[in-house]
């Protein structure tokens, strides 16, 4: 059964922390979700780890390669 979990990141332009909704689904993705606060372009990573544990980091749009 798959259902969204809520993860904590910090913002990468301004700091602050928000929260996101991940979808296990999205595991292995990146997507784009503005913020919250400053409503700037954050790049969400989604990963697994090998506990199939979810995991999620923040880039700015440009430490995208
Ligand atoms: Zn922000």
């Amino acid at each position: 059964m798959d259902y969204l979990q809520e993860q904590t990141l910090s913002c990468p332009y301004c700091g602050e922390s928000i929260d996101v909704l991940i979808d296990p689904q999205d595991a292995g993705d990146q997507y784009i979700e503005d913020c919250q606060v400053c409503c700037r372009p954050i790049t969400i990573n989604v990963t697994t780890d090998s506990m199939g544990n979810l995991s999620v980091s923040a880039y700015d749009e440009n430490d995208v390669y």
